[in-house]
């Protein structure tokens, strides 16, 4: 296992007290069942469960609410842990650090009080609906629609790509509630899974992930109670999104820096076995070579993550900064795949081997998310306005 090149300050005794029961999870429960899962197309229910009762689900969720209310450096270490096993069937950061903190920050006391409990416990799985066919990067574009009644709302419309989809028995749904496309025109919902109308479509066949249950929602005039708009108000959907953007993508960066730990370590014990031409494929110039750029791109990578973290511990991480984060470290993981597979020769484009399976999964980290184009033009957008230069976008 690589050793970190820098300290790491921010980690204390029983961060790693934690690390080292989270890995032992991983190692256990996860780990010599991921290939199956892949053929699969799906992880076991039982296993939300499992990960809930040892507490890897939700960790910053408030006590009140049923949550450790640790600090977020647990769910660091919950990223890190799958990240480096590449461990992407499990929707565990979708739920814990996309969904949940959805109904945590802007959910009534009383969603608060359904819910947390048990998307902690694994008891509810939770999904987020925003993407459609044709409206991902440009949400502002989506056309499911939620038309308010006397009892509440009817939602009608078509999500895809949505993580969880097979799995979730609840959704974070974005829909418009009015007309135009201004930046009060969409609202979030709590849908449940087992509402009439509701029906999940097909779990899609992916390049990568494969063992993440990633699926089309069909919602044909489902009626959810007013109780079930998150928050109090309709037409906060965008600001509710944007508010948890810093996070999730430093949630990516982070899953990135640990993959591409991952990536490299499995290639370090390849080119120390493999022989060709009378010496080891590590006795090359060239592979050492490769390797110490790959080790010194997760050196730096590593070093701002962390620092963001600090931030975000401070919650004084904004989301420019984490597009910054969530551009470079996705970008660097399909550097370090790349060049590792090719060290694997004719091996790594082999499906058995985990290398072959990382570079397929890491493809859509620069998608996702947030495309890297899109990060690009929020840097660029932040760094011309503090410029006062004036441009088109
Ligand atoms: C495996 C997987 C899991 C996902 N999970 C979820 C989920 O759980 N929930 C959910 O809601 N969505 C999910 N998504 C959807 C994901 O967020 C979208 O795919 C992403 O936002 C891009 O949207 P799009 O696919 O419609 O591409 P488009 O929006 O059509 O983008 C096409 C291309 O244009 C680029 N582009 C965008 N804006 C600009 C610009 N201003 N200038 C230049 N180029 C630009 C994009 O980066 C991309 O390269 C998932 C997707 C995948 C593949």
């Amino acid at each position: 296992m690589i050793h970190d090149v820098l300290p790491r300050p921010l980690f204390t005794d029983e961060h790693t007290l934690y690390r080292d029961m989270v890995r032992r999870f991983v190692e256990a429960e996860i780990v010599p069942h991921h290939a199956q899962w892949d053929d699969d197309g799906v992880v076991p229910r039982a296993l939300w469960s499992k990960a809930g009762e040892t507490g890897l689900l939700c960790p910053t969720v408030a006590e009140e609410w049923g949550g450790p209310g640790a600090d977020f450096l647990y769910s660091a270490i919950v990223i890190e842990e799958m990240g480096r096993v590449w461990a992407n069937g499990p929707g565990f950061i979708i739920h814990s650090e996309m969904a949940a903190p959805y109904i945590e920050t802007h959910g009534t006391d009383t969603q608060k009080a359904a819910w947390l409990p048990k998307l902690v416990s694994g008891e509810a799985v939770v999904g987020v609906a925003m993407s459609e066919p044709a409206a991902g990067s440009d949400l502002r574009g989506m056309k499911t629609r939620a038309r308010q009644t006397d009892d509440g709302w009817v939602l009608t419309g078509q999500k895809v790509f949505i993580s969880n989809g097979q799995l979730a028995d609840v959704f974070i749904v974005a829909a418009k509630t009015s007309e135009g496309t201004g930046v009060d025109s969409v609202s979030l919902f709590i849908v449940e899974a087992d509402r009439p109308g509701f029906r999940r479509g097909k779990n899609l066949a992916k390049i990568g992930a494969k063992a993440q249950d990633t699926s089309e929602l069909f919602f044909d005039g489902v009626e959810i109670p007013h109780g079930n708009l998150l928050g109090t108000a309709p037409g906060k959907g965008f600001s509710q999104l944007m508010h948890g953007l810093a996070r999730e993508r430093l949630t990516i960066a982070i899953s990135c820096i640990a993959k591409a730990e991952g990536a490299l370590d499995m290639t370090l014990a390849y080119v120390a076995d493999r022989e060709l031409f009378g010496k080891k494929l590590a006795d090359f110039q060239n592979t050492q070579f490769k390797l110490a750029e790959v080790r010194a791109e997760i050196t730096v990578g590593r070093a701002m993550v962390d620092q963001m973290l600090a931030l975000h511990l401070q919650g004084r991480l904004d989301a420019n900064a984490a597009a910054a984060a969530k551009l470079w470290t996705t970008e660097m993981l399909g550097r370090t795949v790349d060049t590792c597979l090719q060290l694997f020769g004719g091996w790594g484009y082999m499906w058995e081997y985990p290398i072959a399976r990382a570079y397929a999964d890491a493809r859509v980290e620069r998608i996702a998310g947030g495309g890297s184009e899109v990060m690009k033009s929020i840097i660029a957008k932040a760094m011309f306005r503090e410029q006062g230069i004036k441009a088109t976008f």
